[in-house]
């Protein structure tokens, strides 16, 4: 966390006295097999729009909503990765809004008591965790020239977790490097596939600033950013203006913006709702959720190893680089390629650090479906560079044996001679040797 610190220090220099301060909201789809409160799939990416739907997800008068318990318990996981509360007693409640993506005209989320609450990744707090609906996608087209939009209902009702932090990021940098850790974590999880280019995974930053460490009392909400490299952009862009809006002596106001990468602004949509705008209240039809501390207790130990454990075992048990580290844990995949390469590789005298080089430089494990494939080809690799060694040596020896005045010279301190030798040396070799390998077994041999 040094690093992190070393930022916030040179970010607060930028902006001399004023001190960023943003909290994120991560929408996270789950990948069940079936939707939120209803049967129809929720696997929906490239699917014929409106093919997977019902009355529940369509938002039918008199459909009647049944809880995905596999949505509820990947939520649970979620939360207890973080080392979050569960609550015991949880419930869904009715969220009001109007738009044409959802068309009961609520939407079932969680108000007041959601599934986990607290829980940190490194110094970042998370207030909640709770578990909702995804609403219908609009499509916006030019029909016969004319410009409509289309509703697909196949996302309609397919379980989204929402995960709020507290206001604790100082640094837009931070603020990414959180996003992919929540990222890799629901991907360790297997509860989604955590993917932004296909939507399964949503940011939204709320950003204020703080001038002479004095608590903003607006937030600006960030919306609709599709990747981490806009995320920090546009974060950074929306400091930027609302530091200017404050130098000039205006107040910022309290809305929802979006991100225009061609045109490198965020640009107002609405002014944000607050809570009671939304009317919320318990959902009637779906009893309150009760969570025994066995089954707590059961989800905590079935948790998979997390990144940040295999990047401990990476670093400090096989001695891997930070860097390298980070590239092969990204992949779950890598790292059990890795591991069992280190184990068999153990046997043979090969060191996990020439296998994590060889996987993050080289790809090698792209090349081999098996460890054991990866580990044959480095020893023939080894072998060969063995063979080429014995073959320098043997030449070396020849040399020093048969030129026995610059031998003598350089035992007299005429260092220069060294030159010359490892020109006799390289033309036994026919020029095919390789020059370092060379001089150090010559000196070796001459320093006998
Ligand atoms: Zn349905």
């Amino acid at each position: 966390m040094k690093k992190s610190n070393q930022l916030r220090k040179n970010n607060q220099l930028r902006y001399k006295n004023f001190t960023a301060v943003i909290g994120l909201e991560v929408h996270i789809e789950l990948s069940t097999k079936s939707k939120m409160f209803c049967g129809c799939s929720a696997d929906h990416f490239g699917r014929l729009p409106n093919t997977q739907v019902c009355p529940v997800c369509l938002g039918l008068p008199g459909a009647l909503p049944y809880v995905n318990k596999e949505a509820l318990l990947s939520t649970l996981k979620l939360g207890l990765a973080f080392g979050a509360q569960v609550n015991n007693f949880s419930k869904f409640d009715r969220k009001h809004y109007f738009y044409p993506d959802l068309p009961k005209g609520y939407q079932i989320s969680q108000y007041d008591i959601p599934l986990s609450q607290g829980g940190k990744i490194g110094e970042i707090r998370i207030r909640r965790i709770h578990l909702e609906e995804d609403t219908a996608k609009l499509v916006h087209q030019t029909l016969d020239g004319k410009k409509v939009s289309l509703i697909d209902f196949n996302r309609s009702g397919v379980p989204l977790v929402e995960l709020v932090t507290e206001p604790d990021f100082n640094d837009p940098k931070d603020v990414v490097g959180f996003v992919k850790e929540v990222q890799l974590i629901a991907r360790y999880l297997g509860i989604s596939s955590a993917d932004m280019e296909k939507g399964s995974m949503r940011l939204e930053a709320n950003v204020s600033v703080a001038k002479d460490a004095k608590v903003p009392d607006y937030k600006v909400e960030l919306k609709n950013i599709n990747s981490f490299k806009f995320l920090e952009k546009a974060i950074v862009l929306e400091i930027a203006r609302q530091i200017k809006l404050i130098t000039s002596g205006e107040a910022v106001v309290q809305e929802t913006r979006g991100y225009d990468e061609a045109k490198g602004t965020t640009f107002s949509q609405r002014t944000k709702e607050e809570a009671q705008d939304y009317r919320y209240f318990p959902e009637p039809d779906i009893p309150p959720l009760r969570f025994s501390d066995e089954l707590v207790k059961e989800i905590s130990r079935s948790l998979p190893e997390l990144p940040d454990q295999v990047r401990k075992h990476l670093i400090s048990e096989y001695g891997v680089r930070a860097d390298y580290s980070e590239i092969i844990l990204a992949d779950r995949k890598r790292v059990e390629f890795f591991e069992k390469a280190a184990g068999l590789g153990r046997e043979e005298n090969i060191s996990p650090t020439l296998i994590a080089e060889l996987m993050v430089n080289k790809n090698m494990d792209k090349d081999f479906p098996e460890a054991t494939g990866l580990i044959k080809r480095i020893l023939e690799l080894t072998r060969r560079q063995y063979a080429k060694a014995n073959a320098v040596e043997k030449a070396v020896k020849k040399v020093v044996r048969e030129n026995q005045k610059p031998v003598n010279d350089y035992g007299q301190g005429k260092v220069a001679v060294l030159g010359f030798l490892i020109g006799l040396v390289q033309k036994e070799l026919k020029g095919k040797g390789d020059s370092k390998m060379i001089k150090d077994l010559l000196v070796v041999e001459l320093e006998k």
